[in-house]
């Protein structure tokens, strides 16, 4: 993992003060202005006459910064909102599940796979947020497998919360949850519209929990939980990502980003300055700009492709030289 300083997942105290609101504010005017220019430079080179809807999540961001030539071949598919399937899911329903078992103000350790299961049962009954609805889609098909499937990898996602963030839960960490209706858990702003309301490009954060009050003084961690370790460079990327989704959404700069592995127990803890700040709007203006080049014609679309590791499972390998010729090193050696 890298060299962050791994540190407890709670908001740091005694940090020097500083504006986090005003510094969001130069993010914010920072980004807006990127984009303004991304869609009318995009306007003048000829790009879809109507602005496409471009969604600009972390999956897509750590996506552009993969290869950016296997972000725009993936169309439509890789564009938006992915849908739902059992891994992605299991963040979603592991914080449904835990901030229910907040709510009901029960003390006793939860069991992952108990509350799992009775969340998902109760979901799939009344259904009130989108994973819930899935939930029941699935259950109405008869897709057990899935059901089993997505019932596992969100009792892995709670096992390891409650493996990293000890329990009871750190009297300042809220989860993040779409119903959240408990002193423990937390309504997060998810979306911010560079353009203004209404208008089609649309950044989302997505922290799994919140470590600290959310104020002005921005003395509190954006918390990011996975059942598995991601690679180094990833984990970077996607705290820088979040250190600004966050900011933009919220309009205050967290302290820190700290991101939790389920499987090795580690926690690392990324400060939020300004060069992380710039790498995250960096990341999120190569989504809108690459969203936008992918609606023009393009005479080579893999000229900027970045052979590495994910050739060897990505669908467009067959029409790009550069990943071929990486697949055959790799295998030469
Ligand atoms: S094969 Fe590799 S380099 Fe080519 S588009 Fe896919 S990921 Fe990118």
């Amino acid at each position: 993992m890298t060299a962050a300083s791994a540190v407890p997942a709670v908001a740091p105290v005694g940090v020097a003060p500083r504006d986090a609101v005003g510094v969001a504010d130069r993010l914010r005017t920072d980004v807006t202005a990127r984009v303004r220019a991304l869609v009318e430079g995009g306007a003048a080179a000829g790009a879809a006459d109507d602005l496409p809807d471009i969604y600009v999540g972390c999956t897509a961001a750590l996506a552009v910064a993969r290869c950016p030539a296997q972000y725009r071949a993936d169309g439509e598919d890789g564009w938006g909102f992915p849908g739902w399937s059992a891994p992605l899911a299991a963040a979603a329903v592991g914080r449904a599940a835990l901030a229910r078992h907040l709510a009901l103000d029960d003390v006793a350790l939860p069991a992952p796979l108990e509350v799992v299961r009775s969340w998902m049962r109760d979901a799939a009954k009344a259904p009130t947020t989108a994973v819930a609805e899935w939930i029941a889609q699935l259950v109405r098909s008869g897709d057990r497998t899935t059901v089993a499937a997505t019932a596992a990898t969100a009792t892995r996602w709670v096992a390891g919360f409650l493996r990293l963030h000890s329990w009871p839960l750190p009297d300042r960490l809220g989860i993040v949850a779409d119903d959240a209706d408990g002193a423990r858990t937390r309504r997060w702003q998810k979306a911010w519209r560079p353009l203004g309301r209404g208008t089609p490009v649309r950044v989302a954060s997505s922290p799994d929990a919140v470590a600290g009050k959310v104020t002005a003084a921005g003395q509190f961690d954006l918390v990011l939980h996975r059942p598995s370790s991601p690679l180094d460079e990833v984990l970077a990327e996607r705290a820088a990502f979040e250190a600004a989704a966050g900011a933009l959404t919220a309009g205050i700069v967290a302290a820190g980003v700290v991101v939790t592995s389920g499987d090795t127990g580690e926690r690392v803890r990324f400060p939020v300055d300004d060069r992380r700040l710039a790498r995250g709007a960096d990341l999120v203006a190569g989504v809108v700009h690459h969203r936008l080049v992918a609606t023009q014609p393009t005479p080579d679309p893999f000229a900027d492709a970045t052979p590495g590791p994910a050739c060897r499972h990505c669908p467009h390998r067959d029409d790009c030289t550069g990943g071929q010729a990486w697949l055959a090193r790799s295998l030469a050696h």
